[in-house]
């Protein structure tokens, strides 16, 4: 049963907008409710930003761009050295916004604690550390030696707008803070509509650590809304979005009209394939790992869970029975391993599909709510599917898991890049060239090989084909919040 606690044990510190380095109310003066998916109640009433409040924040992150210190007095290692400040003080708050990312997005304590908030810190520190590292080139062209002088300097776009989902929020906004500040960039972020307290929190952090006015701004607000003005909005020069594709055609259109770079990550249906000579038992905690972490919520989950024909009966049933072990509950038990879905939206969109798929394929555990209050769904695992039903095709986001067997490597391979999704895949062999032709295969921007969901800020992420385009993390997420410069210099007399 799900016992969440009477009271959250962490206290909202803030739920107003941060515009030009002060915290406001949105010009309209509304509200919205913010909700505890563990119980259904209302944790805080959070400012609601709009058009009017996008336009001044993008007046304030242009100010701070084109007149502020920001690109004309701070140095590159001083942009570093104020993401390392915040990196600590992120650390050194990282109970209380573990807690709050648990209070706000419904996952359990233990994961915030041990894996968002590390890999925030991670990531800050990682760019921390490349801003003072990004180097133009000498670029040996026509003419005679000494002639000519040609060189390139990377340069910041400007003000970028930064739009993030809620299952992993403090984490998404740290993929995108980090990079666009180290490079010099101004930042717009609209955190999603579920889960803004823990970007909020990390935007008072920021202002303790000292960037300057208008350097990062954050306007809370929904995607029709606040979103589509940060889109639409002239000022602003790139969008960087993660969400669902069908809301990423969307703004890729609305993007169109001012010609703003654009960078994507997207959701998937990631195969995770397991051959007959794997390792079986880790290869069962991997697809644990890859189909319940976050409760399922993860653009990169496991989904499409690939087994090998001669080994299908053993893995599916050492699976059910991994699956019907895990510990669901009040997710500020340190013992939970999943916990709420986001919202009663997400919850009734995981619970449409289930039903989908009790009508095309068997259902051999889960299937059904958990408890009788907050929005909890049991580990789903689905068998008899074949790649072409609904459920194999598209994204649930929940945990909700699909298995297609398979007869060989090229079986495999084909049945993998059959989706319009490319984020991730997985193998599970203990035949290294086999493991390297599938990762050669699959069309896919990460490829784990006897490992599941495993991420550094070093090492680029993202989608192909309807995943997205343009990485993040690693030093590609700098030439994504850079433009290249090229300057010539006539050196002749
Ligand atoms: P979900 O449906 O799972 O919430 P979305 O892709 O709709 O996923 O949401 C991801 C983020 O995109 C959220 O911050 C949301 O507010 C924002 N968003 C949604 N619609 C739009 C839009 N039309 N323009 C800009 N941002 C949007």
């Amino acid at each position: 049963m799900v016992t969440t606690a009477p009271e959250a044990p962490v206290k909202v510190t803030q739920t107003k907008l941060l515009i030009n380095g002060e915290w406001v109310d949105s010009q309209s003066g509304k509200t919205f409710d913010n909700i505890n998916p563990a119980t259904g109640d209302v944790i805080a009433q959070v400012a609601e930003g709009d058009a009017a409040d996008i336009d001044l924040a993008v007046q304030a992150a242009k100010r701070a761009f084109d007149e502020g210190p920001w690109r004309t007095k701070i140095s590159p290692r001083k942009r570093g050295q104020l993401l390392f400040k915040l990196a600590d003080l992120v650390e050194q708050n990282a109970q209380e916004l573990a807690a709050l990312e648990t209070l706000d997005n419904g996952k359990p304590i233990s994961e915030t604690t041990h894996a968002d908030l590390p890999l925030v810190v991670q990531c800050l520190r990682y760019f921390a550390g490349l801003a003072d590292k990004v180097q133009g080139d000498v670029i040996p062209v026509e003419g005679k030696p000494g002639s000519m002088f040609c060189y390139t300097l990377r340069e910041p776009i400007g003000v970028c707008g930064q739009i993030i989902p809620w299952n992993f929020p403090m984490l998404m906004a740290a993929w995108k803070w980090a990079p666009a500040l180290a490079m010099g960039n101004t930042i717009i972020m609209k955190p999603a509509e579920q889960t803004p307290l823990s970007v909020l929190r990390m935007g008072e952090l920021a202002m303790e650590a000292g960037f300057p006015p208008g350097v990062i701004n954050i306007v809370n607000g929904f995607g029709e809304t606040a979103g589509d003005a940060l889109v639409k909005h002239p000022g602003v020069e790139k969008i960087a979005f993660t969400g669902e594709y069908k809301t990423a055609q969307l703004i890729m259109a609305n993007a169109a009209p001012t010609l703003k770079r654009t960078t994507f990550e997207l959701g998937g249906k990631s195969p995770n394939i397991v051959f007959a000579d794997a390792d079986i038992d880790r290869a069962v905690q991997g697809a644990i790992a890859g189909s319940f972490f976050n409760q399922g919520e993860v653009c990169c989950a496991g989904s499409r869970l690939l087994v090998e024909q001669s080994v299908h009966d053993e893995f599916v049933e050492k699976f059910k029975q991994a699956a019907e072990k895990r510990r669901l509950g009040d997710p500020f038990d340190p013992k939970t391993e999943q916990g709420a879905q986001v919202s009663r939206e997400q919850f009734d969109k995981i619970m449409k599909y289930i039903d989908i798929g009790k009508k095309e394929a068997t259902c051999i555990t889960g299937g059904e709510r958990f408890g009788d209050k907050g929005f909890f769904v049991k580990p789903t695992i689905f068998t008899g599917v074949n790649n072409d039903m609904q459920i194999a095709r598209e994204e649930i986001f929940g945990p909700v898991v699909v298995v297609v067997p398979f007869k060989d490597v090229a079986d495999a391979g084909a049945i993998a890049n059959d989706t319009i999704f490319g984020l991730a895949a997985a193998v599970w062999t203990r035949d290294i060239s086999k493991a390297h032709r599938i990762a050669n295969t699959v069309r896919a921007g990460t490829v784990w090989i006897n490992c599941y969901n495993t991420f550094d800020a070093a090492a680029p992420f993202g989608g192909y084909k309807y995943s997205g385009h343009g990485r993040e993390l690693g030093k590609d997420a700098i030439n994504a919040y850079s433009e290249v410069k090229t300057v010539w210099v006539n050196l002749k007399g």
